[in-house]
């Protein structure tokens, strides 16, 4: 990360209000993922620590402390064991099934309690030893671990200190500042790693989300025509062949229009190519509007296009071929001083044809609509399946 992008990402996670609004419930659900992996590991890691303190406390203890620090240690290692096993069996009972911010929430308290009980531990060490590990690494691993908003880092090392020094200015007092410093010095280290570490991780966040949705943008892209807007040829395979599948397994019918505009050349070369291009764009409009959200509109090629009617049998994909045909009749295209108008060829699937073969057949249907005359809608079948194309 450049100097500039790592105090965009300090300014970010410090104020929440510089992550896009629209991009905030995105951090927040990959703040829990992380969060809940890290802390399920975290929590199984701290149980068996303890649970190897515990039996060493009891079966191999060291040299002998007073009975009352025995039992502090105990209690301290037994809360953790406890609440570790605990917080890990509600963390995955809770993961996907209560509020995101009330699973966060849980973590959050889980992460106070694990820096409560290792500050303590030092405190309870500083009394045979110059011992502040238990502080330190509970802190440090906190912070690392944790996902969340910047202020909680200062609140985890604030909770820390407190403990340190209320321990610190009612057992220690008399060893000085230096004793106090190593307490210190580790809350206030480990406040700026936490903050850091979110600060990078919620920059990466930001920008990974922006990469998906650029890739969703291009493949959005990627699927449409870029002069009428509609679907292109790519996506209208791949949609053609799902459709066929779907019609395979459940047989509710499934037609295909083909139309292509009569004496389009006509239209480019009295009128010039970029009123054509406004012709292409009006048609798709038109005909978009004269078909069902559920009914799917591509730019097969050049000016053919082609509708895909799920649900749909043949004798009403003859009656919205009918009805687009009509809409492109009575439409006043700009620039154009006469009536353009489409012909159209309609074929519904059969069992077990593939898509080339409908999509061959309804070809056939259009140019037998040509071949009669133009402006006219034609179904697959009734005129044959071998036209003669010569002067079409
Ligand atoms: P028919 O009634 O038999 O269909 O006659 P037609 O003149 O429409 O013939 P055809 O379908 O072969 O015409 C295709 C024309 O479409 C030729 C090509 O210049 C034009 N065309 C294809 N794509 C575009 C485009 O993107 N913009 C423009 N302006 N014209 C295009
Ligand atoms: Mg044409
Ligand atoms: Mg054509």
């Amino acid at each position: 990360m450049n100097p500039a992008a790592g105090r965009r990402a300090v300014t970010t996670v410090f104020s929440q209000n510089k992550i896009p609004q629209t991009m905030r419930y995105q951090v927040l659900l990959a703040q829990r993922e992380q969060n809940y992996q890290s802390f399920s590991v975290a929590s199984i890691i701290a149980f068996t620590i303890s649970v190897i303190y515990i039996l060493q406390l009891l079966y191999a203890p060291g040299k002998p402390l007073s009975p009352w620090m025995d039992t502090a240690y105990l209690a301290i290692f037994a809360s953790l064991a406890g609440c570790s096993l605990f917080f890990f069996l509600l963390l995955h009972w809770l993961h996907e099934r209560f509020p995101i911010r009330f699973e966060s929430l849980f973590v959050y308290l889980y992460a106070f309690l694990m820096v409560a009980l290792s500050t303590s531990l030092t405190v309870l060490d500083m009394t045979h030893s110059r011992e502040y590990t238990g502080m330190f690494v509970g802190l440090i691993a906190v912070s690392v671990l944790l996902s969340g908003p910047g202020p909680l880092y200062a609140a985890l090392s604030c909770l820390s200190l407190l403990i340190f020094s209320l321990g610190f200015f009612c057992l220690f007092r008399s060893e000085g500042l230096n004793a106090y410093l190593p307490g210190l010095v580790s809350a206030a280290v480990s406040a700026a790693i936490g903050g850091m570490m979110q600060a990078g991780r919620v920059h990466n966040e930001v920008l990974k989300i922006h990469l998906q949705d650029l890739n969703r943008e291009l493949r959005e892209y990627s699927f449409r025509d870029p002069l009428t807007g509609v679907r292109n040829r790519r996506f209208l395979m791949e949609y053609l062949d799902q459709q066929r599948l779907f019609e395979n397994r459940h047989s509710f019918g499934l037609c295909v229009v083909i139309f292509d505009i009569d004496h389009f050349k006509k239209v480019n070369d009295s009128l010039g190519h970029p009123v054509g291009d406004v012709v292409l764009k009006e048609l798709a409009m038109v005909t978009q509007g004269g078909l069902r959200d559920s009914d799917m509109l591509a730019r097969y090629g050049g000016e053919e296009f082609m509708a895909v009617l799920p649900k749909t049998a043949i004798d009403d994909g003859v009656a919205v071929s009918e009805r687009l045909r009509a809409a492109v009749e009575g439409h006043s295209f700009p620039g154009v001083p006469w009536h353009i108008t489409a012909s159209f060829g309609v074929a519904q699937l059969r069992s077990d044809e593939t898509v080339e073969s409908l999509i061959s057949r309804a070809d056939i249907a259009l140019y037998w609509s040509k071949k009669d005359g133009r402006n006219r809608v034609s179904r697959a079948g009734e005129h044959g399946n071998a036209p003669e194309l010569a002067e079409s």
